[in-house]
């Protein structure tokens, strides 16, 4: 069946579905029975979870995984997959539903379960110690509206596997799909023997219902995912936070890569919901010998390269406010989309839209999701290095580099610092869309939880006990 069939199928069953919703929530909230974990307020959706948790602090460790699963299995059935990322995109009207679909696939199967959690034992002449992941209790995680689903997914299997709940605090655009789906997952959750409402939220996602639950002391352990001014409110809340915030990242691509190979790897990589990822590729600098071969292969490969300073200049103004801050109706958007709108009709390959510039071009030092990235020569590969650490503006968060020359990968890794350096593949290789490693939609740098999975969301405890169990 043709791709857009099958939207439109989903499409429909969408408007069903929401009217089932509204009844059903309606009728649910009426007589306050079961609302799966959606609130009138903060402070019933704090209480709810905290009674959860400790209903879920009383089984085991093999439970939590148990329930993990039952999360993975709700999400990854087609109709759930597909339901989610259509009416994601539809709702914030953010990215690509063939992408939402994968991430939300990648993040089902590969946020790790019970097996993150491993014990350190010792034992000497004093007898036993062990340490352990351990609850927080309830944790309160703010979501953003580029990755609405993946983001709640992820962090509720990690965090349930850590012996937590989890209230949701998502972005108000991102209202009605956070809410379809923490409903969904409840329902799969109470139905499988979990307590109920270990995943809550409140009906009407607000900045005051954040700040409240902010407020709440019930909640343990904040996490906020988004830009800059989240992660500093969490950070300055006095309790203890993660903060997982704004990268910009670059690539550096130098005269020992594969340009043909490193040409597909930047377009797939920096597309890819239309690049609105956190991680995505932002901006390129390439030597100067090799600029041309890799706009060339690009362009085979879905860029759409725009060679006048005038189109370059009407781009720039149409997608940026006046502060250089993206606008908001550009950000993930199609290219298709954002070129018509500058007077270039191309065809639905196009996915990404190139130009060349130099290093203090704004759509090179600002982050923008929005499939727009600047490629800027240079003269050598150190050149670029330096350029592609200011350009990253101190995040930390992502950096990719394509090149065969060890001594300058390893350059780059130790200049940025980042928590994700991908080399010669796709930026979505770090979170484990077709590289090795687990995944997580919480990417925490500033405060060096890194890619976040259950021990992350855990406090550490020890446990003695004196001169006994040293059994050698
Ligand atoms: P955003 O910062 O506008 O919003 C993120 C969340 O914070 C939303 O739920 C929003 O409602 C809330 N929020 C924002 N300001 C608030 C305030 N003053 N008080 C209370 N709540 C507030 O970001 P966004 O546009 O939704 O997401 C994109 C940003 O998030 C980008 O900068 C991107 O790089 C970043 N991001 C980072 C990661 C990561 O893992 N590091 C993952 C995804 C997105």
């Amino acid at each position: 069946m043709e791709n857009s069939m099958i939207e439109d199928i989903v499409r429909q069953v969408i408007e069903d579905l929401k009217k089932d919703e509204e009844i059903s929530f309606e009728s649910q909230t009426k007589n306050s029975m079961n609302n799966y974990g959606v609130f009138d307020n903060m402070d019933e959706a704090i209480d709810a979870a905290d009674r959860a948790q400790k209903q879920l602090y009383e089984l085991s460790l093999d439970e939590r995984d148990r329930f993990a699963n039952v999360i993975r299995k709700t999400i990854l059935k087609e109709d759930n997959l597909n339901l989610m990322s259509v009416m994601a995109v539809e709702e914030t009207k953010i990215g690509r539903v063939s992408d939402k679909k994968i991430k939300n696939r990648v993040a089902a199967q590969k946020t790790p379960g019970k097996e993150d959690l491993k014990t350190n034992a010792l034992t000497g002449a004093n007898g036993l110690m062990i340490e352990e992941y351990c609850p927080f209790g309830v944790i309160g995680s703010i979501t953003p509206t580029t990755n609405p689903t993946e983001t709640i997914i992820s962090n509720s299997i990690s965090m349930i596997v850590g012996g937590n709940a989890v209230v949701f605090s998502p972005h108000p655009r991102a209202k009605k799909t956070s809410i379809l789906l923490i409903q969904m997952l409840n329902k799969a959750l109470v139905e499988n023997g979990a307590p109920e409402n270990l995943i809550t939220m409140v009906k009407e996602p607000s900045i005051e219902a954040t700040n409240e639950m902010m407020k709440n002391p019930k909640v343990r352990l904040l996490v906020a995912t988004g830009g800059p001014g989240i992660v500093k409110t969490v950070l300055s809340s006095g309790k203890k936070a993660i903060g997982a915030g704004a990268g910009n990242p670059p690539v550096v691509v130098d005269e020992t890569a594969d340009i043909k190979k490193a040409a597909k790897d930047i377009v797939d990589g920096s597309s890819f919901d239309n690049n609105v990822p956190c991680i995505a590729e932002k901006e390129v600098f390439v030597v100067e010998t090799k600029a041309d071969d890799l706009i060339y292969y690009m362009r085979q490969n879905g860029a759409y390269l725009l060679d006048n300073e005038t189109d370059i200049k009407n781009l720039d103004e149409l997608v940026s406010q006046e502060n250089g801050k993206p606008k908001t109706e550009f950000v993930g958007k199609d290219a298709k989309y954002i070129l018509e709108k500058i007077g270039i009709e191309v065809s639905e390959d196009i996915r990404l839209i190139i130009f060349k510039t130099n290093k203090y071009h704004h759509l090179v030092q600002e982050e923008m999701m929005m499939p727009i990235l600047p490629v800027v020569p240079v003269p050598n590969v150190d050149e670029a290095i330096e350029c592609a650490h200011e350009a990253e503006h101190g995040n930390r968060h992502t950096a990719i580099m394509h090149s065969k020359n060890v001594d300058k990968l390893s350059k780059m890794a130790k200049l940025l610092e980042c928590t994700i350096f991908v080399k010669n593949a796709p930026s979505y290789s770090g979170i484990g869309v077709g590289g090795e490693g687990s995944t997580t939609f919480t990417i925490a740098g500033p405060t060096g939880e890194g890619i976040t999975s259950a021990k992350s969301f855990c406090r550490i405890r020890r446990c003695v006990i004196k001169d006994s169990f040293n059994i050698r």
